[in-house]
This record gives structure tokens, sequence and C-alpha cells, in this order.
């Protein structure tokens, strides 16, 4: 399979546009024409797992933490970054990074099915499509062809629905100048025509295919269209997950289940242990930043990772328990999501994404847990 291929069921499954601003995601070293037999995939881009890749002869390396944060100004051999780019180009390994996106598309929909959550909604909103309202003038004659010419490009999608448009009739007029050739009507004579206005909205990503697909079928030599820019949100999409754990259930059972799920050694809970938990929050990895908004939805406990003493501390004051299971344990099975993922979708799917050779090995990288807890 070729390299981009791969990144197509990647982008299919974390499109990057849900990747936060700051983030740095994609195809960050290598070429997407590389034939890729094998990918490893991995939670970090570090040394031990860029060598492990070199020692298996890997083509495609899949993490999850980027290698490349902020803009480097200089690859050189000696730095630590500089030496797994060398070493990933010198292997002709293409590197892929999905984090932000990552999250934002699965990560805490997967750890709240994990735990059972029920009602469950985004923790942080961070994305939503940009979204416009088209309404084009059209002789009441041409009216269906044209709606369905739009909606077949994409207009009209309003989430779980699609075809939404709202047709209302009236009468146009205008006048042809010298030169012109009207559809209907004389040069020069005002014209008054018995019209149809299509209304319909148009995600940003559809907008030209559906301009270009009405002009195409709409009659007119000069066709009367607007385009606004709307202040909707749709398709919301955000960071963790919040919603609610059906079982009569202690801080302290939760946090040994956390274990249990996490498959991790320890956890650092902050609150009162027997005190029971209803509203549970979840986002895997670092989760210093939606603290705020768990403590704003009122959730009894979040459960994270990389989270201080003090931070700790003012969500405890605030109400609201904090089940530390680490950055690394609380994210891992990403790993096993990813390859798992790749491996069902090169073999157990009928989308002609792919060439036909569809032959591909997906190991996962030999990573640990980088803290040892001593007692
Ligand atoms: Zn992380």
């Amino acid at each position: 399979m070729e390299c981009r291929e791969i990144i197509k069921l990647m982008e299919k499954l974390a499109p990057c546009k849900y990747a936060l601003e700051w983030d740095n995601v994609g195809l960050l070293v290598g070429r997407d024409n590389k034939d890729v037999k094998t990918v490893m995939v991995a939670l970090d881009s570090s040394m031990a797992v860029i060598e492990e890749a070199v020692k298996n002869n890997v083509d495609m390396l899949i993490t999850h933490h980027p290698l490349i944060f902020s803009p480097i100004k200089r690859v050189n051999f000696n730095d630590p970054i500089g030496k797994k780019i060398f070493l990933l180009a010198n292997n002709d390994i293409s590197y892929y990074a999905a984090h932000t996106n990552l999250d934002v598309a699965v990560m805490a929909h997967i750890a709240g099915k994990m735990f059972g959550l029920t009602n469950t909604n985004s923790l942080e909103e961070s994305y939503s499509e940009t979204v416009y309202k088209v309404s084009v003038f059209v002789p009441v004659s041409h009216a269906l062809k044209v709606r369905d010419a739009m909606t077949r490009e994409g207009a009209g999608y309003i989430g779980g629905y699609s075809h939404c448009t709202f047709m209302g009739d009236g009468k146009g007029s205008f006048k042809a100048l010298d030169g012109s050739e009207p559809y209907v009507g004389l040069v020069n004579e005002l014209t008054t025509v018995d019209e149809t206005k299509i209304e319909t909205v148009v995600k940003e990503e559809n907008l030209d295919r559906v301009i270009k697909a009405m002009l195409k079928v709409h009659p007119y030599e000069e066709v009367a269209y607007d385009i606004y820019k709307l202040e909707n949100k749709i398709d919301e999409k955000g960071i963790g997950i919040r919603g609610y754990i059906n079982n009569d259930i202690t801080l302290e059972e939760l946090a040994n289940m956390v274990k249990d799920k996490f498959e991790a050694d320890t956890v650092k809970v902050c609150g009162n242990l027997r005190k029971k938990v209803v509203s549970v929050a979840i986002c895997p990895g670092a989760g210093k930043s939606v603290i705020k908004n768990a403590i704003k939805a009122k959730v009894d406990v979040l459960i994270t990772g990389d989270i201080d003493h003090h931070t700790a501390l003012d969500a405890w004051e605030a109400g609201m328990a904090i089940i530390d299971g680490g950055h690394f344990m609380t994210e891992h099975f990403i790993v096993d999501y990813l390859r798992d993922y790749l491996i069902n979708s090169v073999y157990n799917s009928d989308d002609d994404l792919f060439s036909n050779n569809r032959k591909l090995e997906v190991i996962k990288a030999q990573e640990k847990e980088p803290f040892t807890v001593l007692n």
C-alpha cells in the first residue's frame, strides 16, 4: 500500500482539521508516495520508539504525540529532535502524527465507553464546521432540478438530516441590457418571471462543489444567488467527555476501576474516597486545561493524567475529585485501537480507497510507562 492510502485512513478516522490550533499533526517527516508494507504505531515519538522502528525495518511510523511541536530553525543531527529526524529520513520511514485531532475524534469517546458512561457530552468544545446559507433565485420550471443538483453535492446537511432546503415562490424581475442573451424576456425591456427562492445550508468543504453544480443546471445567463456565513455551530466536537456512571459507586471503587481499565499499576486520587460519584468526566492524557470546564459542568470526578498538587487541591475545594491515572497509562489504549483500526480498515472494508495491493502489517512499539513508582 502507499503511504498516502494509510494517511487517507487516518484522516477518515481523525481529520486533521480537528486538531487544536497550537498542535502539529499529519505527515511530519518523509514522503506520502512511499510503498508501505509495515506500519508501527506508538504513543510517543521517543528515541527508543524510533530506534525500534528502524530495527524492525518499518516503512511508516504513526505516533500520538508529535515529534515536532514548535517550529524548528535547524536540523542538527546532534540534537535529540534532529537525530530523530535524521534516523527517520535516512531510513526512509514516513512519520505521521495524530494528536489532538485523534483526541477530538475518538480518544475520549472510547474512554467513555470503557467506563460505560451514559448521556455523554464533550467536556470542552473545540471544533465546529463553518457553515454557509446559500439562497438562489430560479425560474419555477427549474427549481427542482437546481435543488437536486445542490443537494447531490452535499447541500442541506443538518445533524442527522440531509436534503434540508426551503423553497418559496415569488416574482423576480430584471432588465437585460445590450449585449446580453436572456433566457426569458427581451433586451432592454423589464421582464417579470415566476421564480422560486431555494435556501439551504452548506458546509464550507462542500461550498465550491454546490455552487458549481447549481450554476451548471441553472438556465439563466446571470444567476442571482447569495452566500452568507452563518454563526450556527454544527457538528460540534471537543476534548474530553462527561457523562454518568450507572453503577452505585464510590470514588475509591472508581479509582480501582481506572487502574483496571487503563491497566495502570498505580493511580493518584484527590478527594473523599468514600463519597459516591455519579457524574464523571474523562480526559485521557494531560487534563489540566479542561479542569475549569469540568468544575463548571459540576461533575463529581475528573479522570485524567498529569495533574499537579495545587490544581488538584483547587479542584477538590471546588467540589470535584481528581483521579490521576498518569498521562501514559490513560492514553496508551489508543495504540491498540489504532492498530486494530488500520488492520480492520485494510482487510475488512469495501472502501475503494485502496489500490489493489491490500497488504499491511501493523505492529505496536514496545513502550512502557516512563515513570517508575517506588514504594
Ligand atoms: Zn498525551
